[in-house]
């Protein structure tokens, strides 16, 4: 069996993994052990030089989260991954061996709002910045890159406006600057885009959300397409140079297309320690196993409610990026052609009063700071996670008063619509 030429609903349950050689395991065995006994004292220097790859300590690596890495970085088609305790730890980690003080990242203006502020002030305490464009503006993209960028970041399908971003046009930028492009690709999920196909070099995921799809854990992945050539310039030493905090190895000329993946292990994990723990691999392996069954029913009732939804007079306008009406409708077909996620906007007759008494009204959807759920989900941005935002702001953040987020579950289609039926009626009447 390769990996290579498997299909992804069959990545999904077998990649990573072969039956534990010591009880014959079916399922991937949860390894709650802190430490590994060595074999001799030679074998421990082995491990410690990497020459050798095993587990020493729960920190670095533990066989049932690194089934989980191997799993995502075969959905993702990777050359590698590392788990991290969630999705804002995989951003850090993504960021942390191409920054250093005064280095700067590239970011779309449409990030997920938790990343904004993780990017716009958390990594100023490390000395790193980020510099916000629209990323339609290709000009824009390019101008804002100076000698001390050291990557571009955006996400698949931006929430929570349902926009999709053109990955191809990105990774061009990207690859004429010499420069890896980081996809935050969570709300996707490489069901419905592989951004490595697209010329990403680095995939991010916040497991919390679809991967897992039940809200039960926090997790991320950084996943390495492998392809970026570290060497080239010299603007990436912790991976291309000889590395301080690894005894002076040279990842990249050690490891080849592994060097990314290694130093996130062996310098990232060790020092940041922004480890995922065994359980929590574990509920997000069970979940992949249905990713794909999950992702197909997710986008089937999205687009039927995003349907029902724009043809209802009581509603405004609808931003999915499934319906033709939507700007991003077009490239949506070439970026997501099985469909547009399940998360999107809705524009509320009534404005703010009606939105917060519609959240107030529904039975079956749950009013939750949380997306990617099998639960349909609703929040009013305007009133809670956008509260702190001007008119303005909200406006352009695509969480203008008049508009609620929604993240449509997997129920049946008939109970989600007649529950938005009930509550649109109370929130208008
Ligand atoms: C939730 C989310 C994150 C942050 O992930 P956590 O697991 O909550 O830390 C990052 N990006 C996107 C697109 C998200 O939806």
């Amino acid at each position: 069996m390769s990996e290579e030429t498997l299909g992804l609903s069959t990545l999904a349950v077998h990649a990573g993994y072969e039956p534990d050689p010591a009880t014959g395991a079916r399922q991937v065995p949860i390894y709650q052990s802190t430490s590994y006994v060595f074999k001799d004292a030679e074998h421990a220097a082995r491990l410690f030089n990497l020459e050798e790859v095993g587990y020493i300590y729960s920190r670095l690596t533990n066989p049932t989260v690194n089934a989980l890495a191997a799993r995502v970085a075969a959905l993702e088609g990777g050359a590698g991954a590392v788990c991290c305790s969630s999705g804002h730890a995989a951003q850090i980690m993504a960021l942390f061996p191409l920054m250093g003080p005064g280095c700067n990242v590239v970011a779309s203006s449409r990030l997920y709002g938790g990343t904004i502020t993780q990017f716009s002030q958390t990594i100023r305490r490390f000395g790193w910045s980020a510099t916000f464009v629209d990323t339609d503006d290709l000009d824009a993209v390019k101008a804002a890159i100076n000698e001390n960028t050291r990557a571009i970041f955006c996400e698949t399908i931006a929430n929570p406006g349902g926009y999709v971003t053109d990955l191809d046009a990105m990774a061009k930028i990207a690859d004429e600057a010499g420069l890896p492009l980081i996809v935050d690709n969570t709300t996707a999920t490489p069901y419905l885009c592989r951004p490595i196909e697209h010329g990403a070099t680095l995939v991010v995921h916040s497991a919390t959300k679809y991967m897992t799809g039940n809200g039960t854990v926090t997790g991320g992945v950084v996943v390495d397409s492998g392809k970026f050539d570290w060497s080239a310039s010299d603007k990436f030493p912790s991976l291309a140079a000889p590395e301080p905090a690894y005894h002076g190895l040279n990842f990249h000329s050690a490891l080849g297309p592994m060097a990314f993946t290694f130093h996130s292990i062996a310098v990232g994990l060790r020092d940041l320690g922004m480890t995922m723990n065994p359980q929590g691999a574990h509920y997000t392996l069970m979940g992949i196993e249905t990713l794909c069954l999950r992702m197909e029913r997710h986008i089937q009732n999205a687009k039927a409610v995003a349907e029902w939804l724009e043809a209802d007079p009581r509603v405004d306008g609808v931003t999915y990026a499934g319906l033709p009406s939507s700007p991003s409708y077009e490239r949506a077909q070439r970026i997501v052609p099985k469909g547009a996620g399940a998360l999107f906007t809705v524009a509320v007759k009534g404005g703010y009063d009606s939105c917060v008494k519609l959240v107030d009204s529904l039975k079956l959807f749950s009013h939750v700071a949380n997306l990617g759920d099998t639960r349909s989900l609703i929040i009013h941005p305007a009133s809670t996670t956008h509260r702190q935002l001007e008119e303005e702001q909200q406006i352009k953040a695509g969480a203008a008063p008049n508009v609620v987020r929604i993240s449509i579950g997997i129920e049946d289609f008939k109970d989600i619509i007649s529950d938005l039926d009930q509550g649109l009626a109370a929130a208008t009447a």
